[in-house]
């Protein structure tokens, strides 16, 4: 059953309202092309309501992540100028700042580990400090005495996620978008090597030219040729308000236990459990003690304040932990998806990529490394490797 006859060949469907879907539908709209956004429940309903809001690319550098590592510091770089813009559209307000991150030391194996990471940061030319004890507590005084050693790195920030949907859903319906709540697609229509619609739950089918599926930890759930490898990786996390005045830090706080983020508004967020459950979100009890524990080691203040929400996300995971952004096997098809622990640091240069891209525009630099195609590889080597 086919619906919406009328719809204009121009019109782009994006598949899924989390903050990687919206920024799309965004960028989309304002390249003149009409969008509709379907989301399945209410948008940020996903990984993007839950998400701590850390853009933290150089904190989160690893061993051996080369081309992810240059694209999480691209879209740091993005941030300032996207939020600027996004604020100054709606009016409304982010948290967003480069505030800066803290990753703390507490005994003489986090020492070590911290040696080597500072040593790695380093080694790739990123900007940190190495800090005391007592440096770290002159720069947040609500410091525990028993933390021994600091790495201070300047340029990492953050942003209130659930601000940021709110912002890009007026965004959109500024710019002549449309967003439908509460409407599960079911999978991609494609013959000849084109798509040709999105099948809604249900039978209906919305005729289209252009799908861009951004449906997080969901995308290979889809009916479509050729999904990406992407799995759900829960993360449970708390949200506290209150108690002491003021932010409970001034930077992000991290150990190698867990992280501390503390907005302007007084709501501080205690992250976050990795965990390979499929499609679990119970919140356990062990975890949200597990997460206090862990946060009141390096800022015992956390017990002052009110724990008002624990809950768990799924991060949309790959085989090599960096997104999928880009074509899809068929015309028309677009992958924006895969962006594992960084999907609200990623989602405005993959929104200015899949803009770009629908506009008829090859893969843009930092992304070439990122297609769909390189996750069939991935996927293949993957089963390979647990047959
Ligand atoms: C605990 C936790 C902490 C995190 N902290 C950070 C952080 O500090 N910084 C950072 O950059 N990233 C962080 N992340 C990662 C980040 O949240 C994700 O990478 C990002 O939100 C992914 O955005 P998305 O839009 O792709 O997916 P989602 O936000 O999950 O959105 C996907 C949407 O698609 C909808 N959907 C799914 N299937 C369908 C369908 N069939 N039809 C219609 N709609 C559908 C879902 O309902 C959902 O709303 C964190 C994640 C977790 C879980």
């Amino acid at each position: 059953m086919h619906s919406d006859a009328g719809r204009g060949a121009d019109e782009v469907v994006v598949v899924g309202g989390g903050v990687v879907g919206l920024a799309c539908a965004w960028r989309i709209a304002q390249t003149g092309r009409r969008v509709l956004v379907l989301e399945r429940d209410e948008p940020g309903a996903g990984a993007s309501g839950v998400a701590a809001g850390m853009l933290a690319a150089v904190a989160e550098a690893d061993f051996g992540e080369g081309a992810l590592l240059r694209l999480r510091l691209e879209a740091a770089d993005a941030w300032p100028a996207f939020a600027a813009e996004l604020t100054a559209r709606t009016g409304i307000e982010l948290e967003y700042g480069r505030c800066g991150a803290l990753v703390l030391a507490v005994d003489s194996d986090d020492v070590e580990e911290l040696r080597r990471v500072q040593e790695l940061r380093h080694g790739l030319g990123l900007g940190s400090e190495w800090l005391t004890g007592r440096d770290c507590r002159r720069l947040e005084p609500a410091l525990a005495p028993r933390v021994r050693a600091g790495m201070l790195t300047r340029d990492d920030g953050q942003v209130d996620p659930r601000a940021v949907v709110r912002a890009l859903r007026e965004a959109i319906r500024r710019e002549g978008g449309e967003l439908r709540a509460g409407v599960a697609v079911e999978g991609i229509d494609e013959t000849g090597n084109r798509v040709r619609g999105v099948r809604l739950a249900g039978g209906e089918v919305l005729p289209t030219r252009a799908v861009v599926v951004a449906a997080g930890a969901w995308s290979a759930s889809l009916d479509v040729c050729d999904p990406p490898p992407v799995r759900p990786v829960k993360g449970q996390v708390l949200r506290l308000r209150g108690g002491v005045a003021g932010p409970l830090a001034q930077r992000i706080v991290w150990t190698p236990r867990c992280y501390v983020v503390s907005r302007p508004s007084g709501e501080v967020v205690v992250g976050a459990t990795v965990e390979e459950r499929g499609f679990d979100t119970t919140v356990t009890a062990g975890a949200v003690r597990q997460l206090l524990e862990d946060a009141r080691e390096v800022l015992p203040d956390v017990e002052e304040r009110e724990l008002v929400e624990a809950r768990a996300g799924l991060r949309p995971g790959t085989p090599g932990n960096a997104p999928v952004v880009g074509p899809g096997g068929s015309d028309g098809l677009f992958w924006a998806t895969g962006h594992y622990r960084n999907g609200i640091l990623l989602a405005p240069i993959t929104a200015d990529a899949i803009a770009a891209l629908i506009h008829g525009a090859g893969p843009p630099p930092p992304f070439r490394d990122f297609a769909a195609s390189r996750t069939r590889s991935e996927g293949a080597s993957l089963a390979g490797s647990t047959a």
